[in-house]
């Protein structure tokens, strides 16, 4: 989930959760909101329409991806349940989550030994706008050699999904993920990518949020620090995950057993 960008100067770190959502037999629907945090004043040379920034850094889609490029999808599964060997998903004796901001919750989906968590991403909702920045995610996450993320139109029957669909109407963030979890795990979920919020803000913000939701999806929790993708801050010039966050995925899935 993403809060309004705003400036370096006047970011808060308030976040809370807003609620929990029991369901029945035992399944839990948590959604947590990050509230708006609006600046009063705007430093650089931009320019500030309800809270929005959005001239700055601004960047044209694939104007930085020259880091998300060389991926590999050895491995990767085609469909239905395993996604492939995961021989570099091994467990790291004595590590720990780093860098978590822990007002923020995500829970791992289940591995199954050996293999990468395939989890589908399903693009039936979106528009043909976002499928650049959902495939950028996809190869973003695809590194992790936990991980076998697929974008699918519509997702397998009992397959681990995340459905994804543009909200038009509230400006309650940039985007949010609510995760289905239940027994520990994540099992399903839906991103919420809201229009009114990231329409003025560009490109360069919807592909953040885009790969910073899909963070969420795989099971990460937000960063405490500044510039990185998971921190729950939009960043219009910030697009892929960096070693601690491909270390935090070793260590929620890397040890499972
Ligand atoms: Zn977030």
């Amino acid at each position: 989930m993403k809060r309004k960008l705003t400036p370096l100067a006047t970011r808060s770190k308030a976040r809370y959760a807003l609620l929990a959502l029991p369901l029945v037999f035992g399944v839990a629907v948590v959604t947590y909101w990050l509230p708006m945090s609006r600046a009063a004043t705007f430093t650089v040379g931009v320019e500030a329409e309800a809270g929005n920034l959005t001239g700055a850094s601004k960047l044209t889609t694939d104007g930085n991806a020259s880091g998300g490029k060389a991926v590999s999808f050895a491995g990767a599964g085609t469909g239905g349940g395993g996604g492939g060997s995961a021989d570099g998903c091994t467990p790291q004796p004595g590590k720990q989550l780093q860098d978590q901001d822990m007002s923020d919750s995500q829970l791992p989906w289940k591995r199954t030994p050996g293999q990468k968590v395939t989890i589908y991403f399903e693009t039936k909702n979106m528009t043909q706008e976002y499928m650049p920045y959902i495939d950028y995610g996809i190869q973003a996450w695809a590194k992790s050699p936990c991980l076998d993320p697929q974008a699918v139109a519509s997702c397998p029957a009992n397959a681990n999904c995340v459905t994804m669909s543009i909200d038009k109407n509230s400006t309650e963030a940039d985007g949010n993920f609510d995760a289905v979890e239940k027994g520990g795990f994540t099992t399903g979920g839906h991103i919420t990518m809201y229009a009114k919020e990231l329409d003025p803000q560009g490109a360069g913000a919807k592909k953040n949020v885009t790969v910073h939701e899909m963070g969420h999806a795989v099971g990460l929790r937000h960063r405490k620090t500044d510039r990185v993708l998971m921190n729950g801050d939009t960043y219009d010039d910030v697009f892929d995950p960096d070693a601690i966050d491909f270390q935090n995925l070793l260590v929620l899935y890397g040890n499972q057993t």
